[in-house]
């Protein structure tokens, strides 16, 4: 029941806005040259060092904000930086690019297409939704493009005793076009958004039916002994890295679960957040991002279940609308 009192006390904030509390980072060397950095549920980002250069995996959302992770991996490094590589198109983790001066950027065809159709809109959009990501938003000097782009897969040669990088369509998941990238001589996976250790998953342009069975499945099949996910801690170990993928998969599960039970018996939108709310939250309501990402993760779902196959865009007026439907 809610209270008559008080609503505007009692309405939530829009999705991050209010949340400016800094994130306690950590540097994470997970084998010779290979490097994270994790932020209590912020985006992570890596790099792995090659015999003459590093690749960099992510971008984040600034410069300014690349500038503080470079600065952390230059204690360790000093190569340039060759390749920077994206796994999908969400503004968080690609705007900062031009801190890097790579020579390439490299992504998937996919998420160029994507960058094409709706990276503006996603740009303002996700500032709107997590200002304090876009530290000195004015750095950023405008869309990032990759330098370039493939289809299913791409190696790259890591010179000297180093392997090699392996990035790898997986099929539809958290977008239409994530890749991993696995090293598999230290059988670390740098895996993006299509898993997240004890983070909430933003699913808002998701494919959750295929995320949940075959994209998942591809990816556990690498047997990962390090897992970076998109947020969330590092998974070291094989009992974590599948812990953290089959975690990612019961949030989808549980959230097709409740959403299609309600779209089925023809329920309201509404019904289905606050079924799938109830639901999710003992198990996953305490982890970051939760309460900011749900609406527009059950959005998505109920366009999926109404036949809607290609996401719809965000735009800051849609993303304002929906959390008005949802939250308030
Ligand atoms: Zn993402």
């Amino acid at each position: 029941m809610r209270s008559a009192t008080t609503e505007t006390d009692m309405a939530k904030p829009f999705a991050s806005s209010a949340d400016m509390a800094p994130k306690t980072e950590s540097f994470e060397i997970l084998a010779d040259g290979v490097y994270a950095l994790t932020a209590e549920g912020d985006p992570n980002v890596g790099a792995i060092e090659g015999e003459d250069f590093l690749v960099c995996f992510e971008a984040r959302a600034t410069p300014a904000a690349a500038r503080d992770w470079l600065a952390r991996l230059r204690e360790h490094c000093s190569k340039p930086v060759k390749y920077l590589v994206l796994t999908h198109y969400h503004a968080v983790r690609v705007l900062g690019a031009s801190a890097f001066d790579a020579e390439h950027i490299v992504a998937s065809s996919m998420t160029r297409g994507l960058i094409e159709e709706r990276g503006q809109e996603d740009w303002a959009s996700e500032y709107g939704r997590m200002p304090r990501l876009f530290k000195e938003p004015d750095g950023i000097t405008g869309l990032t493009w990759p330098t370039r782009i493939f289809d299913d897969n791409v190696t790259i040669e890591l010179g000297g005793d180093r392997g090699r990088i392996e990035l790898q369509f997986c099929g539809r998941g958290h977008t239409a076009g994530d890749i991993i990238a696995w090293h598999g001589k230290s059988r670390t996976m740098f895996a993006g958004d299509l898993v997240e250790a004890e983070a909430a998953l933003y699913t808002g342009d998701a494919f959750h039916f295929d995320w949940a069975t075959g994209t998942l499945d591809k990816v556990k099949s690498y047997r990962a002994e390090n897992i970076v996910g998109g947020r969330g801690a590092i998974a070291r170990g094989l009992p974590a890295t599948d812990a953290a993928i089959e975690q990612t998969r019961a949030f989808l599960n549980g959230m097709i679960a409740h959403v299609g039970a309600a779209h089925r018996r023809g329920g309201t939108l509404r019904e289905a957040f606050e079924a799938t709310h109830a639901a999710l939250s003992p198990q996953f309501g305490r982890w970051p991002i939760f309460e900011h990402c749900l609406p527009f993760d059950v959005q998505r779902l109920w366009d999926e279940y109404d036949g809607i196959d290609w996401p719809r865009i965000w735009t800051m007026e849609r993303d304002r609308e929906v959390w008005a439907q949802l939250q308030d």
